[in-house]
């Protein structure tokens, strides 16, 4: 999608630090960090969020979270731990919707969630 801010980073109109890419996946540092290590995975499709996830297009949602592992380990916290997180629609606070993953760690995160 054209008007698609990662759709944009993965066709490399808008710079990002990607730490990691494959055929169907980029990872990239978060412009604004939550945490020391923050990072977006996201599929090179376009997929608006967890609820346009469809046969056709789930196993680029599967590549993603193949993803996860290599990109814990180049980030340094494969054995410390980390959070993976979507965010889908108003109440969950999206604010890109092309789907992605946040991959937060490098902080001791308090039990729960919210
Ligand atoms: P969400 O609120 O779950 O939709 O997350 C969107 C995330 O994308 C936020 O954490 C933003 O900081 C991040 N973000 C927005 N624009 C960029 C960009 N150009 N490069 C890297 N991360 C970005
Ligand atoms: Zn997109």
């Amino acid at each position: 999608m054209s008007d698609c801010i990662f759709c944009r980073i993965i066709k490399g109109e808008i710079p990002s630090d990607t730490v990691y890419e494959n055929e169907s996946v980029k990872v990239f540092k978060d412009i604004n960090p939550v945490a020391p290590v923050h990072l977006i995975i996201v599929p090179k499709i376009h997929i608006n969020d967890t609820e346009d996830i469809n046969d056709q297009n789930k196993s680029a949602v599967a590549e993603c979270l193949n993803a996860v592992k290599v990109a814990a380990e180049l980030a340094g916290v494969e054995k410390s731990g980390y959070r993976l997180i979507s965010n889908y629609g108003s109440d969950g606070g999206q604010t890109v919707n092309h789907l992605h993953f946040h991959l937060i760690g490098g902080i001791k995160m308090k039990e729960g969630l919210i």
